[in-house]
């Protein structure tokens, strides 16, 4: 089994997002999981992601930080096929008119590598 957590963070020190794929029925995780959650296989490794996909899914003013300022939780489609949570961010969007968050879905997004004191996330924009 490989150590998921550990690459996981190493590959974003070196600036690449990295999913896990299931040997047995080709789907992507993302973050890597150990076991498929579409077949239930342990045969999974990990390959580097474009970091690219379609927003489906938003819920602006997510109380994300502890210093009380709000963000945006995104629910995205991977090119590979992941669907993953992710903390978005809509330059210029307009928080006091939270339902326009509806007007971003179907749009492009892209993880960007983010350092918060020293440990690396990635945080997905719009394009
Ligand atoms: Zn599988």
């Amino acid at each position: 089994m490989i150590p998921y957590v550990k690459e996981f963070y190493q590959n974003l020190r070196d600036g690449k997002i990295v999913g896990a794929k299931c040997d047995a029925c080709n789907s992507v995780s993302y973050p890597p999981i150990a076991t498929c959650s579409e077949c239930g296989s342990d045969e999974l490794r990990l390959i580097q992601l474009a970091g690219t996909g379609t927003l489906l899914l938003a819920v602006p003013n997510y109380p994300l930080t502890a210093d009380g300022r709000t963000a945006i939780a995104g629910y995205v489609r991977l090119d590979e096929g992941a669907h993953t949570m992710v903390s978005l961010e809509i330059p210029g969007f307009d928080f006091s008119s939270p339902e326009r968050i509806q007007d971003y879905y179907g749009k492009r997004v892209r993880g960007k590598i983010v350092k918060h004191d020293t440990v690396p996330s990635v945080v997905f924009c719009t394009e």
